[in-house]
């Protein structure tokens, strides 16, 4: 649809955004998890990690799974699934009993370690819950010690967690629920026979979730064959009218986002910024270093009071706070046209909350500049975003010194300008008139020029601190992953010294796919799937390139993972 102010972006049917014109007032008092029955254990630790409001997701699936529906969830990582799932799945968990209740099947070992860290974040208030997470790499015997000592929930790869259920250590009779997460992703990674065979091990009543970005066929006969009468939860995307705003994304990883920031900043030049984040523990830890760096900012979130909220948007009108970090609840409505620039800090939970955010800048038929920071997960987000603006969203750099350098003259030359323009204040006269004679008796006695004499003034005030940018070795922010499905090229311009050429016993005939061996490798030695080479599939074998100097332990433990149901029997060929 084609509307010409984004603040009317909104798709009727959710009327999600509606709400625009009651700005904050509502923000505390509608705000939160209180209306889903959630036990208070499970509210004081979203309290803790500063969740404000559920996101689209959550509002939808959080009341079907608390009635112990099974669930159909079309969506990707970033929009809060992961809590979509796991508080109402936790709330109905019986603490008394020391056995699996829940168990989550995750396609890497990345996200199986993530879920499992969120299922404790979000239990660190309920006492006697214990999470385990179980994937391939870690040692086995420690696994089977903490299943024995009793675990409610279990969130593994499907490798690992069928080998503990062949061998008896995970037992699953308990189990109320299942979740399988990323579906797609198990597909693509070979995994999904080893999810069949789970799901067909466990107890007949039982709950079962699926999360997917993607409906492929095989994922679609899995849901009818063991999903009973889902509810089906679907993160639209609408489309939006949004061509006054430059759409621009930067992929990085976690640990840079800061520092990411800082240069996107400064590389700005002046003009007010909103800065969009998640939760109010991030907004406040991003004013933080801001204002350690001297910018006038200030935070907008849940905790600050009405009458502040007022005074603060009030501030970043008349230019007296130019940075303005925000989570979506608060920034609701917010209309200043000074926003030259809108930075998604933490990434949106969906289309429309990305809409909504672009659209606090380009105001009143002004150009707009929007920002989005994506880490390597996010990345999928990226084009549901596209879509739903209809238009590109561009790749770029975390701008370079020279940039940054070039804004810094530009603002000098700028304040200067400004300065010479302006009239002298009248308190300040006097001063400036004896300035003046200094001036002038310089002239006279010293043979410089005025060139000179402005420069040495300009290096007074400038003082010890470097105008530019003191050069440090550039932190490139990581591109995007190489190889995708088919023949995989050497990675990351690694020299091809330095790798190794194994053979597995897999191939065509077992249906593999390059991807299929990527994701096992990867989820059993932990390494990253750039670091894996070449692959090359023939008829009942591999190759596949590994980086020189595999640990033995590591070669031992591949030896027994299973792709499609075959085991590797990894052999190392020759260096390559
Ligand atoms: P997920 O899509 O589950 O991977 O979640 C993406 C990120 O959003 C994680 O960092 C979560 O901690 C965070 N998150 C999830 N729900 C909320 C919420 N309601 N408010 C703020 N942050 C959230």
């Amino acid at each position: 649809m084609a509307v010409s102010d984004s603040d009317q972006l909104v798709d009727q049917s959710t009327e999600i955004e509606s709400t625009e014109e009651s700005t904050e007032e509502s923000a505390k008092s509608e705000s939160g998890f209180s209306g889903f029955g959630l036990p208070d254990s499970l509210l004081e630790a979203l309290e803790r990690c500063g969740y404000e409001q559920p996101s689209p997701i959550q509002a939808a699936s959080i009341p079907e799974l608390m009635l112990g529906r099974d669930l159909l969830g079309q969506a990707q990582t970033g929009t809060g699934k992961t809590a979509a799932f796991a508080l109402p799945l936790l709330a109905r968990i019986d603490l008394e009993a020391r056995l699996p209740q829940v168990l989550v099947l995750a396609p890497t070992r990345e996200l199986a370690i993530q879920v499992s860290e969120a299922f404790q974040r979000y239990a660190s208030c309920t006492r006697g819950l214990h999470v385990l997470a179980l994937y391939g790499g870690s040692d086995f015997r420690d696994q089977i010690q903490k299943l024995r000592r009793g675990v409610q929930v279990v969130v593994g790869t499907p490798g690992r967690v069928m080998d503990h259920m062949r061998q008896g250590t995970l037992d699953v009779s308990g189990l109320q629920a299942l979740v399988l997460d990323e579906a797609d992703e198990m597909l693509r990674m070979g995994f999904i026979d080893d999810v069949q065979w789970v799901l067909e091990q466990l107890p007949t009543q039982r709950q079962v979730v699926l999360f997917s970005a993607t409906m492929p066929p095989e994922i679609k006969r899995i849901c009818q064959q063991h999903l009973q009468d889902p509810a089906e939860v679907i993160i639209r995307t609408q489309k939006a009218d949004a061509t006054r705003i430059r759409q621009r994304h930067i992929l990085l990883p976690h640990h840079q986002k800061l520092g990411a920031l800082l240069r996107v900043l400064e590389a700005h030049g002046p003009g007010g910024v909103i800065i969009f984040a998640r939760t109010k523990a991030v907004t406040v830890t991003v004013a933080e270093a801001l204002d350690g760096e001297g910018m006038a900012c200030a935070v907008l979130n849940g905790d600050v009071p009405q009458s502040l909220r007022e005074r603060t948007i009030e501030r970043l009108k008349q230019g007296k706070v130019d940075v303005l970090v925000a989570t979506d609840v608060a920034a609701r409505g917010l209309d200043v046209e000074r926003i030259g620039l809108v930075i998604n800090y933490d990434a949106p939970f969906d289309s429309e909350a990305y809409v909504h955010r672009i659209g606090r800048t380009g105001r009143a038929g002004r150009e707009g500049d929007a920002i989005l920071f994506l880490s390597h997960r996010e990345r999928r987000l990226l084009h549901s975003l596209e879509r739903a603006v209809g238009s590109q969203i561009e790749a770029m750099e975390v701008p370079s010194d020279a940039e940054i350098n070039q804004q810094r003259l530009d603002n000098l030359q700028q304040q200067l300008n400004d300065l010479l323009e302006q009239p002298v204040p009248q308190e300040r006269q006097q001063e400036v008139a004896l300035m003046e004679e200094i001036i002038q008796r310089l002239s006279r006695e010293s043979s410089a020029t005025p060139e000179q004499l402005a420069l040495a003034a300009l290096r007074l005030a400038q003082g010890d601190q470097p105008l530019l940018v003191v050069p440090q070795p550039q932190q490139a922010p990581r591109q995007g992953r190489q190889g995708e499905r088919g023949e995989r090229r050497q990675g990351g311009g690694r020299p091809p010294s330095s790798m190794e050429r194994f053979r597995v016993e897999v191939g065509w005939r077992d249906r593999i796919k390059p991807g299929h061996l990527v994701g096992a490798i990867a989820n059993e030695t932990g390494l990253d799937g750039r670091q894996i080479g070449k692959i090359t599939i023939f008829d009942d074998h591999s190759t596949v390139d590994l980086p020189q100097g595999m640990p033995p332990q590591l070669m031992q433990s591949l030896q027994r993972v299973r792709v499609m149901q075959k085991e590797l029997h990894i052999s190392r060929i020759a260096a390559v």
